[in-house]
């Protein structure tokens, strides 16, 4: 099925030390926590138990990857509730990739007023990058690799990995023509 990238153990080892990161940027503060759907589902869960910080969560929904590897239009398909005006941020996604999606994400926060900005991503892959924008806190910095697992999916599977792995070629490579089941 899908071969290991980095393990159950080397994602949690390295979600502490992020968390310990992110502990001592905002020491006192309060923080707002907007997590990306769906892709950050269990990296969100990891991170936000490692931190002792007084959090509050709300989810953005952003599609992207409709179905197969290319990327399409950006659609929200969930709007914030939480109030951010004046607060400090933290965005987390699973992947930044083109960076597209963050950026857009970072534009559309921006205007909502709030203190201040930070982005967390758990992989980075920056050999296919089209905007000019960095990730505050990184996981892992990846190659140019379509990657599932552990919140990451092909046509909505894999999610439920507990590892960040790679498919093999055959399972993606469909003969052109050949939908891709949601
Ligand atoms: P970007 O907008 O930066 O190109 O892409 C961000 C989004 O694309 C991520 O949130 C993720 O949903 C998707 N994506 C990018 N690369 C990968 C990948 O290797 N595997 C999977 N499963 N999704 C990816
Ligand atoms: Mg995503």
């Amino acid at each position: 099925m899908a071969q290991v990238l980095i393990t159950e153990a080397a994602l949690e080892r390295r979600i502490r030390s992020l968390a310990r990161q992110i502990e001592r940027d905002f020491r006192g503060g309060e923080l707002v926590v907007v997590a990306l759907l769906n892709g950050t589902v269990p990296f969100l869960a990891d991170l936000i138990r490692r931190l002792t910080l007084p959090l509050r969560l709300d989810f953005l929904g952003v599609s992207s990857y409709r179905g197969a590897t290319q990327p399409r239009k950006l659609i929200y398909t969930k709007e914030l509730r939480l109030d951010v005006r004046g607060r400090s941020v933290l965005v987390v996604d699973d992947i930044l990739d083109t960076g597209r999606t963050l950026s857009s994400v970072v534009a559309k926060l921006r205007r909502l007023k709030p203190r201040l900005i930070r982005t967390c991503v758990l992989l980075d892959k920056p050999a296919r990058r089209i905007e000019t924008l960095q990730a505050d806190y990184v996981g892992f910095k990846i190659p140019n690799l379509f990657v599932v697992g552990y919140g990451l999916d092909f046509a909505e599977r894999y999610r439920n990995l507990p590892f960040v792995g790679v498919l093999r070629p055959e399972l993606y490579r469909l003969p052109s023509g050949c939908a891709i089941e949601p």
